[in-house]
């Protein structure tokens, strides 16, 4: 059966969420191999195996920890190289579109990035888009050389799917441009004990209605019930209310999780570019007329001091 390379997202052997979600939809095209590199790659074997990897390709060197991106690309052509893949998957993060472009100018092919659902088709994989806020939805295929294609976040399920998981060095020789930017520090941020923006499930996020820095707290515990990650409309994060960090929308992040709950946000044209290809949107606005209620699922006309905690007290005694 045919082979379809994954490159793998991984924290010091921890597989991060994203790269599962990719096996699954590696698994429609063909027989998944991983690709993870650096400190902990082999770690990744076992969930890897477990969500459907037959053979995992290692690589450990320097040169992934105290660079930038090239020496990622170098491996991931060695592993193309290896491997003969009917397609390249890579996680739809800045670094991944940047690893992913990068190597497919290196091997002459056509690429599609920040898919949100990947098929099997007659002429090789077929790749859903959301395109122009979110306005239309696309489908197109590469067509020419291996297709290499990011998929963005929750864009499938993450399902067990036991194989073999075989661990694999893999020969890695870096280019001359792979020592070219180095890392000189890092400074790891302050971690709040939520899941990050872009990959998590659940999203909760607040606008201008929320009204103050104070009144988040009503949000954040919200978003702590249901282990959802924060996210703030511009109005909000440019009034000094919540971090840049956590804006969603055009000039902010692009988020597309199973559920969205928009509190007290408009749903203006830029920050539905970053939340429309949410699963299920549910949004709580006072004024029945809000744009936001164009696209919801469900919405909830109301005052959002009332609805939040109410729905938050709700959701606490039903976890029980
Ligand atoms: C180039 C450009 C890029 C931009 N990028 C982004 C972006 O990335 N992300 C983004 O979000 N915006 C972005 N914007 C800004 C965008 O146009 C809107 O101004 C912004 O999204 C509005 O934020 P908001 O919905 O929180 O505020 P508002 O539009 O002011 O809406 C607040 C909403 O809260 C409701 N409300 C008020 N009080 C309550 C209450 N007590 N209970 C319930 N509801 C209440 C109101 O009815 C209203 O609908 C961008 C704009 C430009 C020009």
């Amino acid at each position: 059966m045919a082979e379809v390379l994954v490159f793998v997202d991984h924290v010091d052997g921890a597989v991060r969420k994203p790269t599962l979600e990719l096996l699954t939809l590696a698994r429609r095209i063909g027989e998944p191999v991983a690709l993870a590199l650096g400190n902990g790659a082999a770690d990744t074997a076992a969930a890897l195996a477990e969500h459907g990897a037959t053979r995992v390709l290692t690589a450990d060197a320097p040169e992934f920890a105290d660079y930038l991106v090239v020496p990622k690309v170098d491996a991931l052509q060695a592993a193309h190289a290896a491997v003969s893949p009917v397609a390249v998957l890579v996680p739809s993060s800045a670094e991944g579109k940047e690893i992913a472009a990068r190597l497919a100018v290196r091997i002459g092919s056509g690429i599609i990035t920040d898919a949100v659902d990947l098929e099997a088709g007659d002429e090789g994989p077929v790749a859903t888009q959301s395109a122009f806020a979110a306005s239309f939805t696309t489908k197109s295929r590469v067509s020419k050389g291996t297709p290499v294609i990011t998929v963005k976040p929750n864009s499938a399920a993450v399902e067990a799917a036991p194989a073999a998981g075989a661990v694999e060095a893999l020969e890695v020789s870096f280019s001359a441009a792979a020592t070219g930017t180095k890392v000189v520090s890092r400074t790891p941020r302050e971690s709040t004990g939520r899941p990050e923006l872009t990959e998590a499930a659940i999203v909760v996020s607040g606008g201008r209605g929320v009204n103050g820095a104070e009144n988040f707290s009503i949000i954040e515990k919200l978003a702590d019930s249901l282990g959802a990650a924060v996210g703030a409309s511009r109005a909000a994060v440019d009034a000094g209310w919540y971090p840049h960090s956590n804006q969603v929308g055009q000039t902010g992040k692009s988020v597309s999780p199973q559920l969205y709950i928009a509190n007290g946000i408009s749903g203006a044209i830029q920050h539905r570019a970053g939340m429309q290809t949410s699963k299920t949107i549910v949004a709580v606005n006072k004024d029945a007329e809000a744009p936001i209620f164009d696209l919801v699922d469900y919405g909830v006309v109301g005052d959002l001091f009332e609805v939040v905690p109410q729905l938050t007290s709700e959701i606490e005694s039903r976890k029980g």
